[in-house]
């Protein structure tokens, strides 16, 4: 689902507020009765609000549930966009967007910039996307959320990350600086750099693979396991050719139960990634599990910056059922109804996950929201 900013600057104060009424009433009621959403905006005069709604609803930030009992709204993912945007402009962290440069699994990517014109990457979590069309077998947990789940789930995703970030930035590993988070986004430094899937000459892959297995040590050594280290989460520097770390969502603590597992999977794709790009296979085993030295706890320090253990059970939970059923390769159900509704986060772009980063370093213009 694209970002659309175009309406942004059109709405009115009492549209916003409309909006936000929305969005709390979300939280109790997955339909939102029009009544509540009137009692919550505060606004006077029942003429003001269904303005607003109608507003709303045409440009798609909220949309009308029919079949209910009772008239109601509900946000759209792109309602929720326009809220953690408005959040970001209001503090003065963005100013406009720009490309889209990438389209994970679970996330989609735009630069965007401050008003002083420097450059940014927001990421908007996108969870729940992959889990429909790709998905056969035991999907209970994951089909019977609603949208409204969903986003909940988002959000944590974008906190987890930006509080890992944050404890990673502050203790010197190579990760861009977390700039702020709102909602489902994170706002970081734009790193400029490609993924290391993309990169096509390494100067040095020895050095390289000895600078990750390090990292990957280090991150063990402060009781962290990445879990999803590989070729697409890794940035390189074009001319200095150093390692930049991204996408923490699924970080876990070294006393997580799959711990080891996590940690032995980032050491093997890496090493596996290295012999069939660079024909290259270190002569040291390793790093092993064993190798391991715990000196350091930021695992510990990152539930203490507002992540909590309960918020991470939670996505914990969610990150390993889609762990689960991705293992086999994703067949395409075609024509599957699911009878979700339209902008629940089902597929509605084909997703490729060779396609995160395609477009990789390109012309960063941007839009004015403002
Ligand atoms: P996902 O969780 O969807 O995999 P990532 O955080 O891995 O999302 O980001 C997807 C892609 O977006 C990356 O492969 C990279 O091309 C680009 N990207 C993400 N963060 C940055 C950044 N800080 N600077 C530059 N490019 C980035
Ligand atoms: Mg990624």
């Amino acid at each position: 689902m694209k970002l659309d900013t175009r309406a942004i600057r059109y709405l009115t104060a009492e549209d916003w507020r409309v909006l936000t009424a929305v969005e709390m009433g979300s939280k109790n009621h997955e339909v939102v009765p029009t009544p509540l959403i009137s009692q919550i905006s505060g606004l006077r005069g029942a003429s003001g609000v269904n303005k607003s709604i109608s507003n709303l609803a045409k440009v798609g930030l909220i949309a009308k549930v029919k079949n209910a009992k009772y008239d109601g709204y509900r946000l759209t993912y792109g309602g929720l966009d326009y809220l953690a945007l408005n959040t970001f402009i209001k503090r003065n962290s963005v100013y406009s967007v720009g490309n889209q440069v990438g389209v994970g699994k679970e996330s989609d990517i735009y630069v965007v910039a401050d008003e002083s014109g420097k450059q940014r990457i927001l990421k908007i979590h996108r969870l729940g996307r992959i889990s429909f069309r790709t998905v056969k077998a035991n999907r209970d947990y994951l089909r019977n959320r609603n949208a409204a789940s969903w986003m909940y789930m988002s959000r944590l995703a974008a906190m987890k990350e930006f509080a890992f970030m944050k404890v990673l930035k502050d203790s010197g590993f190579p990760v861009p600086t977390p700039i702020d988070q709102a909602r489902h986004c994170v706002l970081m430094e734009l790193i400029d750099s490609y993924p290391l899937r993309q990169v096509t000459t390494i100067a040095d892959p020895p050095k390289l693979y000895a600078d990750l297995m390090s990292l990957i040590l280090r991150f063990a050594s402060e009781g962290l396991i990445h879990g999803d280290f590989n070729e697409f989460n890794i940035l390189v520097h074009e001319e200095t050719q150093e390692p930049v770390v991204i996408d923490f969502p699924q970080m876990v603590s070294i006393d997580h139960p799959n711990a080891k597992d996590y940690f032995d999977r980032d050491v093997q794709c890496i090493k596996t990634f290295f012999e069939r790009k660079f024909g290259f296979v270190s002569d040291e085993g390793g790093p092993s599990w064993q190798d391991v030295k715990r000196t350091g706890k930021l695992d510990v320090q990152v539930e203490a910056s507002g992540f909590s253990k309960k918020q991470a059970k939670e996505l914990d939970k969610y990150l390993q059922q889609i762990a689960k059923h991705e293992e086999p390769a994703e067949e395409e159900e075609e024509g599957e109804e699911e009878g979700e509704e339209e902008d629940a986060p089902a597929d509605d772009e084909d997703q490729e996950q060779d396609q995160a980063g395609v477009e990789g370093k390109q012309d960063r213009h941007s839009d004015n929201i403002t």
